[in-house]
């Protein structure tokens, strides 16, 4: 520690950019002189993602060019947020492998790599195991990781300090990043739809992994007591037995410290299952479900809440960032929440007390008119629970804008958002919410479990938007080329920089969306870019590694962009003005042709029985409807799926998991039967249609 104060004194004296101070603490997170690092996942406390460097502005970002490139093998997807801390740069992968890099070079430091895969044992199944970012405090990094612990590694040596187990019960994830503030790392859990799932969210002790306080966001069962108040309040608002099912509400990606009330916000999930007619029948408001919740930082004691979507019922949940800023409200300045979840409206609150400002539609939203500002509630439409047991609602369950960062940028008082407009089709036409039964590492969403033809002719599309908080409207518009695209970051040179499904890194005008450069990056990005300085440069970072649960889920929505599992490399990128590094080509591969056995007769009713089981236990990774969008392998095309034998030792007995696929020891031989007829009956008709129409159609997600 010593010899690094001293070497970081000589950079100092060097350049004004380097701190001789190497203890990165909440101080220096909310320092706003230390214009050229990336401190936390949000980059500060705001979580505004706003970059106060300006040597790289609108008529000089078309000499932007590639400084160096970082090919990472082994890693299958990137979502993360780097951080730039004193000229390393720290990120994680899938599997919670954490990097260190010099954030001059481009050289590897060292990388850290948790062994998910041995730890995981059934948690594995639930969900691809993406990570979206690590903390940093006091020369520890800190990462979630997919099994549920929390763990310090030495930022100088990629060596463990600690580790604690933060996972209640058997199911359940991390993929979100942790935050530091007062000595302290918060984490949260994942996995309402995972089966006994309750959302908390749990502060320790950042120099020794002691727990200090657990604050949980759905009531447990009344006679056993609750733990605070705000649980037994929490409870009036739920009906039935709801703890049977847990509730949900996990606290998997958003949380924010505000230094200026010393209090923590979460951002909390959708319910646990999704339909309310079996969570809590009869209706309620099943708080703290689709929340903003306010907490005491040091404590954990209950502030607020503001509840976006009472009465969760479509995976509508509020995990979406919690970007604080002051806006000039009214005629005086206001300290407010800015939000943007998957319900589709944008949300201005008054975080002294959770009063709401202003809610308003970004997208397109069918499930609700308006939300009333007076009582700050939401009015539903009369289709929002299809009384008729099924039907079509906008937006569909990845929201109008799901976990991919959005930014504010203080100078152009814009929001800058990846937005979707995508319907989804929700059934509980063929079930009885009374006797569905929670399946645990299992998808439960507790609607039927079908595939829906015909949907097609619906256009689907993607866009960054610039949205103005104050005169609540959009100000700007940019089409997509793809339906998942990556999050945002601006900067005080008027720029928004994104990557996007189609494999190109953009930066655009903050005022007027106007693209004024674009990279073509090999692969689809989906994490979100930062901006930091050394040595008077200033240099943009993005991870490029498409992959993760839901282009799996996508399937032909994404699967046309060329993406295919393992056939490009998850990269890290790094730009800065006049460079002119040469990135070593990739391939865009065609969509897998699917295989046909032609000798084999299909088990209809078998096939039916594995579409059931597809699409309640593989299709985030592999694909709705079996069709991949390069998140996993197309199992259509799979040789391995040719033989039921050969798939039998991948699930049973867990044959491919070092590789990363899950084993599925209590599936029976007649399920993985079910699985193969499934997967040979799609294949067959998929590469009929392929012959008849090769650029292929537009699948939707339904409610499974
Ligand atoms: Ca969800």
């Amino acid at each position: 520690m010593i010899r690094n104060r001293w070497w970081l004194l000589l950079a100092a004296s060097a350049c004004c950019n380097v701190h001789a101070e190497s203890i990165i603490d909440g101080a220096a997170i909310a320092d706003e002189s230390r214009t050229g690092d990336w401190l936390s996942y949000g980059r500060d406390y705001s979580e505004q993602r706003f970059v106060p460097l300006s040597q790289i502005k609108p008529d000089n970002v078309g000499k932007l060019g590639l400084a160096w490139s970082l090919d990472l093998p082994g890693i299958k997807s990137l979502q993360a947020t780097p951080l730039a801390v004193d000229g390393t740069i720290y990120f994680s992968g899938n599997d919670s492998i954490v990097f260190a890099v010099d954030a001059r070079s481009g050289q590897l430091k060292w990388r850290y790599d948790p062994e998910v895969w041995k730890h995981a044992g059934k948690r594995y199944r639930l969900l691809f195991p993406a990570n979206r970012g690590v903390a940093y405090w006091k020369g520890r990094v800190y990462v979630g990781t997919y099994d549920g612990r929390l763990i310090a590694v030495d930022a100088a040596t990629g060596k463990e300090s600690w580790a604690v187990q933060t996972l209640e019960g058997e199911t359940g994830y991390i993929t979100g990043a942790p935050r530091a503030y007062n000595d302290k790392i918060i984490i949260g859990n994942g996995g309402a739809e995972a089966g006994y799932s309750r959302g908390y969210a749990t502060a320790y002790d950042a120099a020794t992994g002691k727990r200090i306080w657990r604050f949980y966001i759905t009531p447990g069962e009344p006679a056993k007591g609750f733990e605070n108040a705000a649980m037994a309040m929490a409870a009036k608002t739920w009906k039935g037995e709801w703890w049977k099912f847990g509730g949900g509400g996990t606290v998997w990606n958003s949380i924010t410290y505000d230094p200026e009330f010393n209090r923590i916000y979460l951002g909390t999930g959708n319910g646990g299952p999704w339909n309310q007619n079996v969570r809590s029948p009869g209706g309620g408001d099943n708080l703290f479900l689709s929340s903003i919740v306010a907490l005491d930082a040091d404590t954990g004691a209950y502030a607020w809440h503001y509840q976006t979507t009472p009465g969760e019922s479509w995976d509508y949940n509020s995990s979406q960032d919690i970007v604080l800023a002051t806006l000039k409200w009214q005629g005086r300045n206001r300290k407010v929440i800015l939000h943007a979840p998957k319900n589709g409206f944008f949300y201005v609150i008054d975080r002294s007390d959770g009063k709401l400002l202003a809610a308003d539609a970004f997208g397109k939203v069918t499930w609700a008119t308006h939300v009333d500002i007076e009582s700050g509630r939401p009015v539903e439409t009369p289709e929002a629970r299809f009384p008729g047991g099924a039907g079509l609602l906008y937006p569909s369950s990845v929201g109008v804008h799901d976990w991919q960062a959005m930014s504010f940028n203080p100078q152009t008082g814009l929001v800058y958002i990846p937005t979707v407009d995508m319907p989804q089709y929700y059934s509980q036409k063929n079930m009885d919410p009374r006797s569905w039964v929670e399946k645990p590492f299992f998808y439960n969403t507790g609607y039927d479990v079908i595939e829906v033809e015909g949907l097609g002719q619906i256009r689907l599309s993607a866009s960054l938007i610039a949205w103005d908080p104050i005169a609540k409207r959009k100000v700007w518009e940019t089409p997509m080329p793809g339906l998942w695209n990556g999050g945002t970051v601006t900067t005080a040179g008027d720029l928004v920089f994104q990557g996007n499904a189609a494999g190109e890194f953009a930066a655009y005008h903050a005022r007027t969306g106007k693209k004024l450069w674009s990279f073509d990056a090999g692969l689809g990005i989906v994490g979100a870019p930062i901006s930091y300085q050394i040595d008077g440069q200033q240099y943009v970072a993005i991870l490029v590694g498409w992959g993760g649960a839901l282009p799996g889920a996508f399937g032909v929505g994404v699967a046309r962009h060329g993406w295919v599992y393992g056939a490009q490399p998850r990269r890290l990128l790094v730009f800065a003005l006049g460079r002119k590094s040469v990135l070593p080509p990739t391939v865009k591969a065609p969509m897998p042709i699917p295989l046909d056995d032609t000798k084999l007769t299909i088990d209809k009713p078998l096939a039916t029985a594995g579409q059931q089981l597809f699409n309640t236990s593989c299709h985030l990774c592999h694909g709705f409807m079996a069709i991949s969008g390069g998140g996993a392998p197309d199992l259509r095309a799979s040789p391995l799926m040719l033989s039921p034998d050969a798939l039998r030792s991948v699930l049973q007995d867990g044959a491919l998991a070092s590789r990363g696929m899950p084993q599925f020891d209590d599936l029976s031989d007649e399920q993985i039967r079910s699985l193969y007829f499934y997967v040979r009956d799609r294949a067959r008709s998929d590469l009929a249609r392929h012959k008849a129409e090769p650029a292929g159609d537009t699948v939707l997600p339904t409610g499974s």
